[in-house]
C-alpha cells in the first residue's frame, strides 16, 4: 500500500497529528511517514509520552517502525497484523497514561479478542484527558459505539515524578455503530471533587468553597479528597451529568497561583459548556471523530470547535474516506457530523 505523507506541523501541530497517525494506521493498514512532528510545540519532536504511545502501537500491530527515538521529528511507521492479549505499558515520566491508550484503543477495540492493559506514567496532566474524564466521559460514550472498555486507576501519577497506574479491559466489537449525540438531556447534576497529593487539605477545602458558591452547589455536592503520589499534586475535577452524557472539567494546579486563582480556572471550561445546551465538551469532540469516522457516520452537537478538532478531521481525511462538516447551528452551538 502507497506510504501516506503527514506534515506533523500543520494545525494545532502537537501530538494528536502523530496519535491519530497511529490509530489509524494500524486500523487500515496503511503505512505513514510523518515530518515536523509536534513542530508547533515547545520541545518538537517525540518526548516519551509520544514515544511510548510508538512503542505500544508498534507491539500491538506487529508494526515496523523507524525514527522512533527520543526528539526525533520523522518517524516511519508500517502496521502489521493487529494483535490482541495482555499489553504492559510504561510512560518512565509523567507523560500521559490516557493519550497512549487512546492510540492504541481503536486498532485494540476492533481486534480479534479481549485485551487487558497496564499503564505507568501520569495519570492527571495538563493538556491530556485527566484519568476522571477518560473514565466518565470518553470510555462511556465509546460504549455507546459498541466496544465495552473499563478503566480502573490504581495509582494517580502526576508531574514531575508520574508513577500513576492504571488497569483497562478492551472487549472489541467487529465494527463501531454509528452514535448520533444532539441532546444532553434535562437535570444536568453537578459535583466538583478536588484531590491533593502532598499538600495541605485547605486547598482543596478553599478551592470547591469557591466553586460550590459560584454553581449554586450543596456540601454533599462537592468532595475535597486527600490522594498519595509519587509527586505532589492539586486537580480539580467538575462533572456535569445529564441524562445522555457526563462531562468532566479538569483543571491542574500549580505553583504560584492561589486557591481561589486555581478555582476560577477549573470554572472556565465548565461555564462555557453550561451557557451552552450541547451535549459535548470541546475536548471529546476532538476524540469523538476518530471513533466516528471508522463507524462510518456520526454526528453531534458541541460548543465552539477548537484547532484540535479541525486538525483531527483534517488527519483523519487523509487515511479514511470521510466527509467532516462542521456548522454553527441558530443557538450558538455547533454540529459536527461525518459520514462516507
Ligand atoms: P495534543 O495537544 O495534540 O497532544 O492533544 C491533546 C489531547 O488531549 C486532545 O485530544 C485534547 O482534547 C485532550 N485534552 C487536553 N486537555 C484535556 C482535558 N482537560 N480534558 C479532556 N481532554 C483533554
Amino acid at each position: 500500500m502507497a506510504m501516506l505523507e503527514i506534515d506533523g506541523s500543520k494545525g494545532e501541530g502537537g501530538g494528536q497529528v502523530l496519535r491519530t497517525a497511529l490509530s489509524l494506521s494500524m486500523v487500515t493498514g496503511t503505512p505513514f511517514r510523518i515530518t515536523k512532528i509536534r513542530a508547533s510545540r515547545e520541545r518538537p519532536g517525540l518526548m516519551a509520552q509520544h514515544l511510548t504511545a510508538v512503542k505500544a502501537a508498534k507491539a500491538v500491530s506487529s508494526a515496523q517502525v523507524e525514527g522512533d527515538h527520543e526528539g526525533s521529528t520523522e518517524l516511519t511507521f508500517t502496521p502489521g497484523v493487529i494483535g490482541n492479549g495482555k499489553f504492559f505499558y510504561a510512560v518512565g515520566t509523567a507523560g500521559s497514561t490516557t493519550l497512549v491508550l487512546q492510540t492504541v484503543l481503536p486498532a485494540l477495540m476492533l481486534a480479534p479478542g479481549p485485551s487487558e492493559i497496564t499503564l505507568e506514567g501520569g495519570t492527571h496532566n495538563p493538556f491530556a484527558p485527566p484519568y476522571d474524564f477518560l473514565a466518565l466521559t470518553f470510555l462511556p460514550t465509546l460504549a455507546r459505539m459498541g466496544p465495552v472498555v473499563s478503566a480502573t486507576l490504581e495509582s494517580y501519577g502526576f508531574y514531575p515524578k508520574g508513577g500513576g497506574r492504571m488497569q483497562v479491559a478492551v472487549e472489541p466489537v467487529e465494527s463501531l455503530t454509528p452514535l448520533e449525540l444532539m441532546e444532553r438531556g434535562a437535570n444536568t447534576r453537578l459535583r466538583a471533587r478536588a484531590m491533593v497529593s502532598g499538600l495541605s487539605m485547605s486547598f482543596a477545602i478553599r478551592e470547591l468553597d469557591i466553586i460550590a458558591q459560584e454553581l449554586g452547589l450543596d456540601a454533599g455536592s462537592v468532595k475535597p479528597e486527600s490522594i498519595n503520589a509519587e509527586s505532589a499534586g492539586n486537580v480539580v475535577c467538575i462533572e456535569a451529568e445529564s441524562d445522555q452524557i457526563t462531562e468532566v472539567f479538569t483543571a491542574f494546579g500549580k505553583r504560584g497561583i492561589t486557591p481561589e486563582e486555581f478555582a476560577a480556572e477549573a470554572l472556565t471550561d465548565a461555564r462555557e459548556y453550561l451557557a451552552s445546551t450541547a451535549p459535548v465538551g470541546k475536548y471529546l469532540a476532538d476524540q469523538l471523530l476518530l471513533p466516528m469516522a471508522l463507524a462510518g457516520g456520526g454526528r453531534f452537537r458541541t460548543v465552539k470547535p477548537t484547532r484540535h478538532t479541525a486538525t483531527n478531521a483534517a488527519v483523519i481525511k487523509q487515511f479514511l474516506d470521510v466527509r467532516i462538516d462542521l456548522g454553527q447551528l441558530e443557538d450558538g452551538s455547533w454540529e459536527i457530523a461525518v459520514t462516507n
